[in-house]
């Protein structure tokens, strides 16, 4: 396969979640991947919504590059089916490496793991430690919540318009993905025609 066309780095939960809509939104973002010759940089998993992107991505076609700490392949969570896995030392490395691989990061339903993930590279980019696209798929309003908290923030004066202009939010895959990736800089239909 030629170099990916794009790499996007995608933050969701270890486990399925209660909706079906979430799996539905995991598979959908795989295929968008995989179908425009893409590569999904993630942390490795194999359970949950992070196992159906990874093996979603690659059944479409496309690249998966795992980042997984050595703790959490201990416990046998690592997925071996990735096209590269990269097993680190620490956390930190983990997320070191995956923000360096990325041209976008997207963050999906998911818990702790996910809004912290989320939370550092926005943090990051409000910084100006990096300038690549943050997205939030918030699929069936799963993240409505955390937006009116957001917006509350906004309110109360602890953050200002621009730190929330920062990320996208869609609940429409096909709507965000295109946005960060053209955002990014680069084109994902340009591998279409090649499928
Ligand atoms: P959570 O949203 O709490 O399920 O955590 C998911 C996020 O934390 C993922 O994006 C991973 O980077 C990391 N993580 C948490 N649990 C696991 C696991 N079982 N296997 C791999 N990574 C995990």
């Amino acid at each position: 396969m030629s170099e990916p066309s794009f790499s996007l780095c995608v933050y969701c939960g270890s486990r399925p979640g209660a909706q079906p809509a979430y799996a539905d939104a995991a598979r959908a973002v795989g295929r968008w991947i995989g179908q425009r010759g893409g590569q999904l940089v993630y942390g490795g998993g194999r359970n949950g919504l992070m196992g159906l992107v990874a093996d979603t991505t690659l059944q479409a076609g496309g690249r998966v590059v795992g980042v997984i700490p050595k703790a959490l392949v201990e416990k046998e969570w690592a997925h071996h089916g990735c096209s590269e896995l990269h097993v680190v030392d620490t956390m930190h490395e983990r997320k070191r490496l995956m923000a360096e691989r990325a041209d976008a990061f997207l963050a999906l339903p998911g818990g702790i793991g996910t809004f912290e993930e989320f939370f550092e590279v926005w943090t990051w980019r409000q910084l100006g430690y990096h300038d690549k696209p943050v997205g939030l798929l918030n699929v069936d309003g799963y993240y409505d919540g955390l937006l009116g908290f957001l917006r509350n923030s906004v309110q109360a004066q602890f953050m200002g318009e621009w730190q929330m202009d920062l990320m996208r939010v869609s609940p429409d895959v096909d709507a965000l993905l295109p946005e960060l990736v053209q955002s990014a800089g680069l084109a994902p239909e340009s591998r279409l025609d090649e499928i």
